[in-house]
């Protein structure tokens, strides 16, 4: 034992120089026993402090539609689920949930949905063309796989950014977990997302049924392949509507260890500290700002929707109105010693 703690002092050693690790030091983190793992989160949070500050960065996130021609494997609003019902707010809705989210002091907001067929690139790209108009805000989109030619119409409307998780970097799981997704083609919609010239989000869960270890530290190296703007980690939580149900989900540990070494590789990527980690422990955002991340994505979700997006169970602050939650986050952001940042939070890579 004491001789691999002192083999990961070395390495959390070498972080604090470089990004540079190699995937059997990743492993050495990952493998690390859990009772002593603060030393991997301390290093992380060095170095977020010095590739990028205090501040944490908020993006409101409107939860647009729940309509999905898909069926991932865990998640809950995949096409087959017949049990939940489904909604989809309107163009105008969307527009003015995002005015709102402007007033309450968001600078980013993220439109997220399942894979509807009703929202066509054009019909998404009027929404942030008009979204635009009217605000000063910055605008993300996780929508989906598109082709090149629609990716680049909404990019031509005004949108920033794109979130497109790959979930997994092995292949084999890749294809076990998504029945109507390909893996390369994920990889070419990461690519075309890039040459387009958005911020480029990407991440995956942590604890998928079939993961190892070597799987998680290959998923770590996939994101710092691709230099992604920014990385989204979350636990994997088995949702009862899905055929993953009677599994187990991954540990808060190993999604915070996950958070630090992307910090470590990836330096100055905006990392959020996502709500499925507030699920497992109330106190797992603040766990994992202080473990490398520097985002949170409060829900900005109509009150009346939000139990409807439901892509794993328990999922915190469903009943809790946009402007309590500005308020909530901004009080936990503060009572760990950071602030919550007034600009629009855009990507810290010089490309
Ligand atoms: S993960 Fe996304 S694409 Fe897959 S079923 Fe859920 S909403 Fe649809």
């Amino acid at each position: 034992m004491v001789n691999i703690m002192q083999k990961i002092y070395a390495v959390c050693e070498k972080a604090l120089q470089t990004g540079d690790l190699s995937k059997e030091e990743i492993l050495l983190m990952l493998n690390c026993p859990d009772e002593n793992s603060d030393i991997i989160f301390q290093t992380a949070d060095i170095i977020r402090k010095k590739e990028v500050g205090d501040e944490v960065h908020l993006r409101g996130l409107i939860e647009f539609s729940n309509f999905c021609r898909k069926n991932c494997e865990y998640c809950g609003i995949r096409g087959k689920n017949k049990t939940i019902e489904r909604y989809r707010l309107t163009e105008e809705q969307i527009v003015d949930t995002a005015v709102k989210s402007e007033k309450l002091g968001y600078r980013t907001v993220v439109m997220q949905s399942g894979e509807d067929p009703y929202f066509t690139a054009s019909r998404i790209a009027e929404i942030v063309k008009v979204t635009k108009e009217k605000t000063d805000l910055a605008v993300t989109l996780s929508v989906g796989e598109f082709s090149y030619d629609d990716y680049k119409i909404m990019k031509d409307s005004g949108a920033d950014r794109y979130l497109l998780r790959f979930e997994t970097s092995s292949e084999e799981l890749y294809k076990a977990l998504h029945p109507d997704s390909d893996f390369r083609e994920r990889l070419q919609c990461l690519q075309d997302l890039r040459a387009l010239g958005y911020q480029v989000g990407s991440g995956f869960m942590v604890g998928l049924p079939g993961e190892t270890m070597e799987i998680l530290a290959d998923n770590l190296l996939l994101l710092q392949k691709l230099d992604v703007d920014m990385a989204g980690i979350g636990p994997f939580i088995p949702n009862e509507d899905t055929s993953l149900a009677g599994e187990n989900g991954g540990t808060l540990i190993n999604a915070l260890k996950a958070v630090a070494i992307t910090r470590m590789l990836l330096r100055n990527a905006h990392i959020p500290a996502t709500t499925a980690m507030g699920t497992l422990d109330p106190k797992g955002r603040e766990m994992a700002l202080q473990s490398g991340a520097n985002v949170v994505m409060p829900n900005v979700t109509p009150q009346e929707y939000r139990e409807m997006y439901l892509l794993y169970p328990n999922k915190i602050c469903l009943t809790d109105d946009p402007a309590h939650c500005r308020g909530c986050i901004t009080g936990k952001i503060h009572g760990i010693g950071r602030t919550v940042s007034k600009d629009h939070g855009h990507t810290l890579k010089h490309r």
